[in-house]
């Protein structure tokens, strides 16, 4: 299944591109000092896995069925708790496992989005929370916290309600910097949500999760004008592909675009540069 590995170490300053491929397991763990991310490869569907020295955040956990998924690599790392999980909005593709993951695994703090759907999976996931006596803390305004050498900061949807896409453009926003390192996390915002990151002129980020599994939208144009992301990651599936167009805009402001229906993306962070990792599945002959 597994063919090769794909290393780029790519300087923050975008200057050195080293391009190696080799035929080993992924790494085991980081160095001390460094902070990994790992995208998990789960069709359109999110979980992001942030190792630090202190500790772990988890954004999102897929779809119902996919949190053991999550839960085998946790275990595979060695860590045995997550301090904060985030859930960006209440879609069954980033709620969905959330429920597996709160009932196998102690979590110290849940910090969610501020609109509530009424779904089997949003069900299922305030029963765990209650199950393991946690209370989740909506996030109306800014929030930021530090996790070994990560600084974190969650951005509120700026309205309580949306006309268009309300679930959507309600996604919690993440943004986490390592260092010179800096990531960003969109959940599934759309146009209205998009506008609103744009106007708070975040900046430049050199990773950035795709809004929406790389679905288009016009305010994408302004976002990524922003960020100028050195490595840009999507999660869509064969079934439900990424836009071209939003390929396309990429191709113009990305270093990398990495796709997580290729294989999962480990990123490694040591506060100077990144070094991107992805095992890409075999096709299918
Ligand atoms: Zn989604």
């Amino acid at each position: 299944m597994i063919t090769q590995r794909v290393y780029i170490r790519r300087a923050v300053s975008a200057i050195i591109a080293l391009l190696l491929i080799v035929l080993l397991p992924l790494p085991a763990a980081k160095a001390e000092g460094e902070v990994l991310l790992h995208c998990f490869s789960l069709g359109k569907a999110d979980s992001f896995a942030i190792v630090t020295g202190e500790g772990t955040v988890l954004i999102d956990c897929g779809e119902s069925g996919q949190g053991d998924i999550i839960l085998e690599w946790l275990k595979q790392q060695g860590i045995d708790r997550i301090d904060t999980l985030i859930i960006t909005h209440f879609d069954k593709d980033h709620v969905g496992g959330a429920a597996k993951v709160l009932k196998k695994i102690p979590v110290s703090r849940v910090l969610q989005s501020n609109s509530p759907k009424d779904s089997k999976e949003y069900r299922k996931y305030l029963s765990a929370l209650a199950l393991a006596g946690l209370e989740a803390e909506t996030v109306r305004e800014e929030l930021s916290f530090t996790l070994g050498d990560a600084a974190f900061t969650v951005y509120p949807p700026e309205r309580e309600s949306y006309a268009k896409d309300p679930s959507n453009n309600s996604s919690l926003v993440t943004a986490m910097r390592h260092g010179e390192c800096s990531f960003l996390f969109t959940g599934d915002a759309e146009s209205a949500r998009l506008q609103e990151l744009v106007e708070e002129k975040l900046g430049q980020f050199d990773f950035l999760q795709v809004p929406h599994h790389g679905v288009w939208q016009t305010q994408l144009i302004s976002l990524l004008n922003m960020v100028q992301p050195e490595a840009a990651v999507i999660t869509s599936s064969e079934k439900e592909p990424e836009d071209q167009a939003t390929v396309s805009l990429l191709e113009k402001v990305a270093g990398q675009i990495l796709l997580t229906r290729e294989g999962e993306v480990d990123i490694l962070s040591d506060g100077s540069s990144l070094s991107v990792c992805q095992e890409i599945f075999a096709a299918a002959a």
